[in-house]
């Protein structure tokens, strides 16, 4: 059976190193790291997330800042908002929690947030940067940013002439995860919903990421024996064996056929999940060093 990776662990490894950067940081008499977390709406899946990622703020030692704005707020009052916190010298981070509603053109929003403060890694200056291989400055998405450092638990920071296979191209995910890989010297395949064959594919791949968004849709015979697999995927299906109308989360992996061949695979939940907000929390202690004129700290 595969080394099961066990994110919430490597997840709290990671808050734990920010709050003693946040703790060395004030010693240094510098401003503790501040994150400003702006949801618009009501969706209570946002509501969530928001909150979770306001009280990890919080335990690590951060000036939390949370602006929770009505479903109407004008895309100027969110930009105006967005401006003031970029001004701001005691925030570093700045996330606008997504979906916006429709009124909201999100991709104006997102590149308005200045991209030293952009700990979501969404701007086109980051975005650009990772790309080119400045990682020393870029903020890298966090999903993406969790998921190497499970790939690194498992095999290193050296991924010389290992095949990885990303599953998704989305631009939080797949693409940045394939970037990633590719400035760990890995050889990086990108498939999507048109690629063909894709278990044959799949199958060549020493790092497997699947991040579709379809339940279990990674068989245990689409992984090369002793791979690694990273499954990013979250999708609630029904679970009536639970009890009628109850549910429960799945990744896009079949885990268990899968766990049989990888030699190590990250659970659903558990694995990726709590590494996405620990990240987060990563990036913001990151942008207070640069702010600090301070070297950058590494996870
Ligand atoms: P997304 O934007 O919907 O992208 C899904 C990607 O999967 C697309 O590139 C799509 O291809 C591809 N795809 C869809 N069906 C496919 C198929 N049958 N075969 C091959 N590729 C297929 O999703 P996302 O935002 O990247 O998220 C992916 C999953 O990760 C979701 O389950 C999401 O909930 C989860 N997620 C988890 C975290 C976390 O914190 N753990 C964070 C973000 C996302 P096309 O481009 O051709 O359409």
């Amino acid at each position: 059976m595969a080394e099961v990776i066990d994110g919430k662990s490597v997840a709290e490894d990671v808050v734990s190193k920010v709050k003693a950067l946040t703790a060395e940081l004030s010693a240094k008499g510098a401003t503790n790291p501040g994150l400003a977390v702006v949801i618009v709406g009501e969706d209570p899946a946002s509501q969530v997330y928001v909150g979770s990622k306001s009280r990890t703020a919080k335990e690590c030692g951060f000036h939390s800042l949370q602006h929770t704005l009505p479903t109407d707020t004008s895309e100027e009052q969110l930009l105006k908002i967005i401006g003031d916190l970029n001004a701001d010298k005691s925030i570093h981070g700045i996330l606008v929690q997504l979906p916006l509603p429709g009124h909201i053109d999100a991709g104006k929003v997102i590149q308005t947030i200045a991209p030293e403060k952009d700990v979501d890694g969404f701007h086109f200056i980051n975005v650009g940067k990772l790309g080119t291989g400045e990682l020393d400055t870029a903020f890298v998405p966090c999903t993406p940013a969790g998921s190497m450092l499970l790939i690194e638990r498992v095999r290193g920071k050296d991924l010389s002439g290992l095949n990885a296979v990303v599953v998704g191209r989305s631009n939080i995910v797949g693409k940045p995860m394939a970037n990633l890989l590719l400035a760990a010297n890995c050889t990086v395949t990108i498939a999507h919903s048109r690629t063909r064959d894709l278990p044959a594919l799949a199958r060549t791949a020493d790092i497997l990421v699947a991040a579709v968004g379809r339940p279990e849709m990674v068989k245990g015979d689409w992984v090369k024996p002793g791979a690694t697999v990273i499954d990013v995927g979250i999708n609630r299906i029904p679970a009536p064996e639970k009890g009628e109308g109850k549910s429960r989360l799945v990744g896009d992996v079949a885990y268990a056929e899968a766990a049989k061949v990888a030699g190590a695979i990250t659970p659903v939940p558990g694995g990726v999940g709590p590494m996405t907000i620990a990240m987060l929390m990563a990036n913001t202690v990151a942008s207070a060093y640069l702010a600090a004129g301070l070297k950058r700290p590494s996870f």
